[in-house]
C-alpha cells in the first residue's frame, strides 16, 4: 500500500472507532480528504484507494486540481468540496468547478454563486459557515445569524442549503474541544429540527480536522475534513 492508501485507512479507522465509542452507525460520519497544497497525484493516489470526496481551500489550485484529476482519471466520479473563503471575484470558478461549498457566510457570495451555476449541472451543496467560538477575526457568521442566513439562502434557485460548517480554534484538550463542538451541534440541531421549506435537506454538519475528528464525531459531526492525516504535513501553510 501507498502511504496515503495507509493513512486514508488509519484515518478511516480512526472514523469507525470513534462513531462506535459515541454510539453512533459508522456510516454516520463520512470522510473529507482535504488535498490543499497538495498535486494531483495525490488525490489520484487516495482515489485509488477508494476516497471520492475531496476539498480545497485555495480556488485557483483547486480549479488546476480538479482538471488535472479528470485527465488522469477519466470517468471517476469525485467530488469537490470548496472549504476555503472565497472573494467576490472567485466566484464563478467555484460555481462552474466545485460540486460543494461549505463557506458560505455571506448573502452577496450566495447570490452571485446561484446566478453563475452552470445550468447543466446539479444545485451547488452549500454549507453556511459558522463562527461557532466568536473570534473576532474569523470567517463565519455569528450563530444567532445561522438560520437566517440559511433562509435566505435557501430561496435562491441553484443553492442547495446542506448544514453548517465551523473551524473551532485548536485547542489540546478533548474537555474543551467537545465544548465548542456541542454548540455547533445544538445550533445545527435547533436549524434542522424546524424542517422548513428549503432546508428539507439540512443533513450535514461538517467539523472536525486531523487533531480533534474524536471530540466532533462524539458531538455530532456528519462530516469530518482531514488533510494531514491522509497527505501528511503540508510544505508551505495555510493562508
Ligand atoms: C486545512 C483544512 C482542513 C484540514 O486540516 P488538517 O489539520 O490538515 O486535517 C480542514 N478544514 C479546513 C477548513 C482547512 O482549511
Amino acid at each position: 500500500m501507498t502511504t496515503i492508501a495507509n493513512n486514508l485507512q488509519q484515518v478511516l479507522g480512526r472514523i469507525a472507532q470513534a462513531c462506535q465509542a459515541a454510539g453512533r452507525s459508522p456510516g454516520a460520519v463520512s470522510l473529507l480528504a482535504v488535498s490543499k497544497t497538495f498535486g494531483p497525484d495525490a488525490v489520484v493516489q487516495a482515489a485509488a484507494a477508494g476516497q471520492q470526496a475531496f476539498g480545497e481551500n485555495y480556488i485557483q489550485e483547486g480549479v488546476e486540481k480538479i482538471a488535472a484529476v479528470r485527465e488522469a482519471l477519466p470517468g471517476a466520479s469525485l467530488q469537490w468540496h470548496c472549504i476555503g473563503p472565497i472573494q467576490s471575484n472567485k466566484t464563478r470558478l467555484v460555481a462552474e468547478h466545485f460540486d460543494w461549498v461549505h463557506t458560505v457566510d455571506r448573502l452577496k457570495i450566495a447570490e452571485r454563486l446561484s446566478a453563475q451555476r452552470p445550468a447543466d449541472l446539479p444545485p451547488l451543496q452549500v454549507c453556511i459557515q459558522v463562527n461557532i467560538d466568536g473570534g473576532p477575526t474569523k470567517s463565519g457568521v455569528a450563530p444567532a445569524e445561522a438560520l437566517a442566513l440559511a433562509r435566505a439562502v435557501a430561496k435562491l434557485p441553484r443553492l442547495a442549503v446542506r448544514g453548517l460548517m465551523a473551524i473551532p480554534d485548536h485547542t489540546p484538550e478533548l474537555e474543551a474541544q467537545l465544548a465548542v463542538h456541542t454548540s455547533a451541534r445544538r445550533l445545527f440541531d435547533e436549524i434542522a429540527a424546524l424542517r422548513e421549506p428549503g432546508l428539507e435537506s439540512f443533513d450535514t454538519l461538517s467539523l472536525g480536522m486531523t487533531a480533534d475528528l474524536e471530540a466532533a464525531i462524539q458531538a455530532g459531526s456528519t462530516m469530518v475534513r482531514v488533510g494531514t492525516g491522509i497527505f501528511g504535513g503540508r510544505s508551505y501553510p495555510a493562508a
